[in-house]
């Protein structure tokens, strides 16, 4: 058939997650997803690659083991979307209809807004976390690295996971430290950003790890340009900073260059009608439906949700379009299940320790699951993240009964109603 209850388009956390759920719930044949990559991947478990603690492979399974049963597995991307005739055009120029509407296809890395920067990445030196095809570089490099300049940078568009550009740099230095180069190595990381976290009680601990750990932290240092034959990274300066005045350039010499690129909407999201402007999908804040089309939802990156992308953030999103697109199937007009903003970054400061960030985007007020001061660094945090999350991310987040810890953080913290 071409006509389903539902359509998600993606099949990343977000729409896997949903699509399980919306399958069990309306039977087989209902939900089709729209996913082109025959392989899923756990991107949160890439900073680990990246260090040399996890393997490639534990990362990934393919997209055919993964497709919730009753689901259709269409596998396309998605070209265009007209939400007036209810209706999506795959890349094949196929045409799929739909009752209902999920989009989950999460955001686009931009390597081509950096100058010379598609040419350099993945040689001599350039890596990045952020792509399948460059995380085993970086773990590749940083055995090569013999000294030097690491720099690791961090643009300043909207990101997913707006820690990991950090969280690799103290990996790197603890590697470092430990291999007996640390004295010959400048280790640097360079934001765009005028801070070094978005919400203060991270950012205070973040600053005192990176000045107790010799990571020198450059704010308004936004990445223009890579030379890779000099082996030069090229800066503009978007703030107020002792480097000079705003708007001109910094160059600095690099022997390892850890890049985290600018980060934008799908060009098929920015040209549908769904987009907010620039691209994302413009929902409302709280029930996740679209702000004009009642029978679109949308959820992690590539929707206009102002809290910061994360997996942690999509499963509590999850849940809340699952109640509402479920009501409105079965005739309830009016959405009740509401997203408050909950979102977490794991900021790993070493192989052992970890910063554990939760937080509402909303508010910017924490939201801490555990009794202790999550901000302080602790083994527990850490064994947390590398040993009890991918678990959870693939056999229930995934399957559709994770819905992020909100339940375990009001029955811990009895009186918090958020
Ligand atoms: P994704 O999971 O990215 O899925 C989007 C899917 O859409 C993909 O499968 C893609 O193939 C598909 N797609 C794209 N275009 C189309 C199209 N045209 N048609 C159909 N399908 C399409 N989050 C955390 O919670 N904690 C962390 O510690 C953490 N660390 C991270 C570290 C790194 C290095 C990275 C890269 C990410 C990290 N994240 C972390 C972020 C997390 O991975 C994302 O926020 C999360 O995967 C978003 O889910 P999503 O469903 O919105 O998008």
């Amino acid at each position: 058939p071409s006509s389903y209850k539902v359509v998600v388009i993606g099949g990343g956390a977000g729409g896997l997650s949903v699509a399980s759920t919306l399958s069990e719930k309306l039977g087989s044949g209902e939900v089709a997803v729209v996913e082109p990559s025959p392989v899923h991947n756990q991107q949160p478990l890439w900073t680990f690659v990246g260090a040399g603690i996890k393997s490639m492979a534990e990362t990934q399974r393919p997209t055919s083991e993964l497709i919730p049963q009753g689901s259709v597995w269409i596998k396309e991307a998605a070209a265009e979307i007209d939400p007036d005739q209810n209706s999506v055009k795959l890349a094949n120029g196929q045409k799929i209809n739909y009752d209902y509407l999920v989009v989950a296809a999460g955001i686009k890395l931009d390597f081509e807004a950096v100058k010379g920067l598609s040419s350099a990445i993945g040689k001599n030196g350039v890596a990045s976390n952020y792509s399948a095809d460059y995380v085993e570089k970086t773990w590749e490099y940083l055995q090569n690295f013999k000294g030097g300049n690491a720099v690791f940078t961090m643009p300043s568009t909207p990101i997913k996971c707006a820690g990991a550009p950090q969280k690799i740099a103290y990996l790197a230095e603890e590697y470092l430290r430990e291999k007996g180069l640390r004295d010959k190595s400048n280790i640097v990381y360079n934001t765009g950003l005028g801070k070094i976290f978005a919400i203060d009680k991270y950012a205070e601990a973040l600053t005192k790890v990176a000045e107790s750990r010799g990571v020198k932290v450059n704010l308004f240092h936004d990445l223009v340009e890579v030379k890779p034959e000099e082996r030069k990274a090229i800066f503009k300066i978007t703030g107020s900073t002792p480097a000079g005045p705003v708007g001109e350039t910094v160059e600095i010499p690099y022997d390892f260059l850890h890049v985290t690129p600018p980060m934008k909407a799908h060009e098929f999201l920015k040209n549908s009608k769904l987009s907010n402007g620039v691209g994302f999908v413009d929902v409302d804040q709280s029930t996740l439906r679209h702000t004009k089309y009642k029978n679109v939802y949308s959820l992690g990156d590539c929707s206009s949700l102002p809290t910061s992308k994360t997996a942690a953030a999509v499963a509590a999103q999850s849940g809340v379009v699952k109640d509402n697109l479920l009501a409105n199937i079965n005739g309830v007009e009016t959405p009740t299940s509401t997203y408050n903003g909950y979102t977490s970054c794991p900021l790993i400061t070493g192989k052992n320790k970890l910063i554990l960030a939760e937080f509402s985007g909303y508010t910017g007020k924490p939201l801490e699951t555990f009794a202790f001061d999550q901000s302080k660094e602790n083994p527990f945090s850490y064994w947390l993240t590398s040993s009890v999350i991918p678990n959870i991310y693939w056999n229930s987040f995934l399957s559709g009964s994770w819905r992020g810890p909100g339940p375990f953080r009001r029955f811990l913290n009895p009186g918090d109603s958020n």
